[in-house]
């Protein structure tokens, strides 16, 4: 651990070791520490992610039988498998690189505001999936332990989402709109893992919902309107 300054807006920052096994695991938003010796608070990221969202990427690796398990990324193989990894594009970048992302991340912010009036965010859905809990053991009253737990995954484009927003999605001129119950980060590889306090521009994301939302399909446009 190292304690540094924010070289944007000077609040405390803490870098903490890197990770060598992540495998796309997502633990929250970190302070990041810039490729030439700088570093940021995860608040000044934050608002780079619509132009430098977290990358994810998979790997099928197969290890050498001869050599029996093997390393890749910090991970250790037997015979073969998936190796997740989730990178953060701004650990590339130098203070002026980022203060440049700062300034085209206010730029694409006004060109998905205009693409949405009306709207306080915006997101573009992938697959929705049920989430389905059946309470086991023995005295638990199953009528009462199914839940309905449906996740759609989506990246958002503009603005902010966070539980208890209601979301709008048209289908040939009639208006659907779904409560928001949890918002949980998603690597776009896994299931998502980690609730979150809210989903902002850049970042995929999965949105639960405690209905089903049939009316949702991959590519369509969730928005929560202006209040
Ligand atoms: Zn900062």
């Amino acid at each position: 651990m190292d304690t540094m300054q924010c070289a944007v807006c000077g609040s405390p920052v803490t870098i903490a070791e890197k990770q060598t096994e992540q495998d796309g695991i997502f633990y929250g938003w970190k302070d990041v520490a810039l490729k030439d010796g700088n570093a940021v608070c995860k608040g000044c990221a934050e608002k780079t992610r619509i132009v430098f969202p977290l990358r994810s990427s998979k790997t099928f690796a197969v290890s050498s039988a001869r050599f029996g398990s093997g390393s890749f990324n910090g991970k250790t193989i037997d015979g073969k498998g998936w190796i997740n990894a989730l990178a953060d594009p701004l650990e590339q970048l130098t203070l002026d690189e980022f203060r440049q992302a700062m300034q085209d991340a206010e730029q694409a912010a006004e060109v998905q505001a205009a693409r949405f009036p009306g709207a306080r965010a915006a997101a573009e859905a992938d697959f929705t999936y049920r989430h389905y809990i059946r309470a086991g053991g023995s005295g638990v009253n199953t009528k009462y332990s199914d839940e309905k737990q449906y996740f759609t995954c989506v990246k958002v484009l503009y603005g902010e989402i966070r539980p208890g927003d209601t979301v709008c999605i048209t289908h040939k001129d009639r208006e659907y709109t779904a409560e928001v119950s949890e918002v949980w980060f998603w690597n776009y590889l896994d299931s998502p893992h980690c609730a979150i306090e809210k989903a902002f521009a850049g970042v995929t994301a999965a949105l639960l919902f405690r209905k089903e939302v049939p009316f949702i399909y991959p590519g369509d446009i969730l928005t929560v309107k202006e209040s």
